[in-house]
């Protein structure tokens, strides 16, 4: 069933309606040819998902009642939240479609010193709105409660401050020849540091990769280095992968 996340002031508890509005008016009438009575799933996105039937249709607006309450149970217990250095093109694009469906909280693009892509100010504030339009869609068609926030570029030295907010840091390292993903997992599952509401950070870098000077200040800093495995990811694969591992451990995954 189709689903929309709306903004707080969309619900009208009063009356006991939603309000869909702008491209989702459009996209349900144009796109999903919706008449009256016919039922969508509306959420806040925050503590509250609704089945509402349509009352009243008009170009760029929809009124629903709101019929029945909904459980959220579609959100991980521990918070992902998915640090990757600027990748080229539109690969940012497919990491967060992605890492949004497998269930990650929020991402975090930062700049690193092998970050190829050239960070552009003024682009920013529309490839930052693009981004979170890409994540709400993501979550929609995923049928999550929640809609991943992607924060505003990183610094490297913003992003090294990060890990100590975090439960659990684990900057991923092709090199890293001690420390395997699963162990490291277990080692936080053991220690309580992958229950409800703990937070993960998971920090990837760029298709050069990270220099040894930024894993040594990473380490520093909190980080934990991480091997994924023997063979080279790409850096749009190594987040998804790092974090299907971890939620297939602590059981996300239909455990
Ligand atoms: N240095 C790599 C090479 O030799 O091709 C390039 C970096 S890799 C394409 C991009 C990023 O994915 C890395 O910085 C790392 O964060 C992550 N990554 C890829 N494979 C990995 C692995 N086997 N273990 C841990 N991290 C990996």
């Amino acid at each position: 069933m189709q689903r929309y996340f709306l903004p707080p002031e969309q619900f009208q508890p009063s009356m006991n309606t939603v309000t869909i509005e702008g491209d989702d008016a459009h996209h349900l009438q144009r796109v999903m040819r919706a008449d009256l009575g016919d039922k969508v799933i509306c959420s806040n996105g925050v503590d509250r998902e609704v089945l509402v039937r349509i009352m009243e249709l008009d170009k760029t607006r929809v009124t629903a009642e709101i019929v029945e309450e909904l459980p959220m149970n579609a959100e991980s217990a521990v918070q992902v939240w998915i640090a990757q250095s600027l990748p080229k093109g539109d690969k940012m694009e497919l990491i967060i479609q992605k890492g949004t469906e497998i269930g990650a909280a929020r991402f975090l693009p930062f700049l690193s010193e092998r970050t190829i892509v050239q960070y552009d100010a003024k682009k920013e504030a529309k490839r930052s709105e693009r981004w979170q339009k890409i994540a709400k869609e993501a979550a929609e068609q995923a049928h999550r409660n929640r809609v991943p926030l992607i924060e505003s570029v990183y610094s490297w030295k913003q992003l090294l401050a990060r890990a100590k907010e975090a439960d659990v840091a684990w900057i991923c390292y092709e090199k890293e020849d001690g420390q395997q993903l699963k162990p490291v997992i277990q080692e936080a599952l053991a220690a309580g540091k992958l229950g409800q509401g703990k937070q993960v950070l998971i920090a990837v870098g760029p298709e050069g990769g990270f220099t040894e000077q930024e894993i040594k200040q990473a380490e520093e800093a909190g980080f934990r280095s991480v091997s994924l495995g023997a063979r080279i990811l790409r850096t749009e694969t190594a987040a998804m992968v790092g974090l299907t591992c971890l939620f297939y451990e602590t059981g996300e995954m239909g455990g």
